[in-house]
């Protein structure tokens, strides 16, 4: 019988104290379900410690570790992409190197595959692992995602899923500058699942997502998902002109029957600031969408790979 091939995406930067333990880990779940064809690809994402030389090491003893090395940094969802696209699996299943996402999941994962489904995603249930402030900003994020835009994104939805072999070939027309595979999946169609799970404490090192990349992230998953907030300044800013309207006639009536013309200074200028502020607000909003249009006009790779086995 001819083995069905898994293929394991591991973006990696920065993960020299996770790269083997991980690789533990997943041989061990393979181990459980006695499955051996698989592969293990780590996508080197411009790492500068030790963990290309640990993901050498280990391709050098199993041929089933492979490796994607990019020239330097681009990202977790660049990364992700390289993956994707290299993966020779009939399924591909992406994890996080630091071990958050457990490898014991991917038994469950294959067996729903093998019932049929063609995306099996996770969902993550907070427990005490996350800290307040990552909880808080992650339900925020969800919410403004999920008013902002058409396809609905499953809280604690992270990119710890399996993807049918037909899946991964759609994605490869995905070639957008600022790619949020979270928000692109739902709108694939295909029989979807998802499974809860609990997520781990990182095993070393520390989070590769500072605070402002979390931010630019973010911005990322709503202006890629949604070009509401586009129209939401032109309403904005059809509200305010009507109020100015108004605020117009207010004056024109008390300069023609009332003595009091001699109108407040404290009122002009709060008007004036007042508009000031939600033009600059406006004008950001449609900066966003044309930066993006700009980084997707030149049209450039989402990664250069420097070396890979
Ligand atoms: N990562 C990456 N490139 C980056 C940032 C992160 O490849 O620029 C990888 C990182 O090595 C990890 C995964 O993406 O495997 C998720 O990052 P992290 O665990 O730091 O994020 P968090 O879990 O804190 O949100
Ligand atoms: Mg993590």
């Amino acid at each position: 019988m001819n083995e069905l091939k898994i293929s394991i995406v591991i973006p990696t930067f920065n993960e020299e104290g996770n790269v083997e333990i991980l690789y533990q880990k997943i041989t061990e779940a393979f181990e459980q379900i006695m499955h051996s064809n698989f592969e293990v690809i780590y996508v080197n994402d411009g790492s500068s410690d030790r963990s290309l030389e640990k993901i050498k090491s280990l391709s050098q003893t199993d041929s089933r570790v492979r490796f994607i090395s990019f020239s330097r940094n681009f990202g977790h969802q660049n990364a992700l992409k390289a993956g994707l696209d290299n993966a020779q699996g009939d399924a591909v299943i992406s994890m996080d190197a630091d071990l958050q996402h457990p490898p014991a999941l991917i038994p469950e994962m294959i067996r729903l595959w093998k019932e049929g489904n063609e995306v099996v995603y996770s969902i993550r249930k907070d427990g005490k692992e996350l800290s307040f402030f990552k909880k808080m900003t992650s339900k925020l994020f969800y919410k403004i995602v999920n008013y902002l835009s058409d396809t609905k994104l499953e809280e604690g939805t992270a990119d710890f899923r399996l993807l049918d072999r037909k899946v991964v070939n759609a994605l490869r027309n995905y070639n957008e500058s600022n790619l949020f595979f979270r928000g692109i999946i739902p709108t694939l169609g295909f029989k979807q699942i998802g499974i809860p799970y609990q997520p781990q404490e990182r095993f070393s090192g520390t989070t590769k997502y500072s605070f402002s990349k979390m931010l630019k992230f973010a911005l990322t998953g709503i202006t890629s998902s949604s070009a509401k907030p586009l129209y939401f300044s032109i309403y904005l800013g059809l509200f305010f002109a009507f109020l100015a309207f108004l605020y117009g006639i207010y004056a024109i009536y008390i300069s023609i029957f009332t003595n009091d013309a001699v109108l407040g200074w404290t009122s002009l200028i709060a008007s004036i600031l007042f508009i000031g502020g939600l033009q600059l607000i406006m004008m950001g909003i449609v900066g966003v969408y044309l930066g993006k249009l700009f980084t997707q006009s030149k049209n450039r790779p989402n990664y250069i790979i420097d070396e890979k086995n």
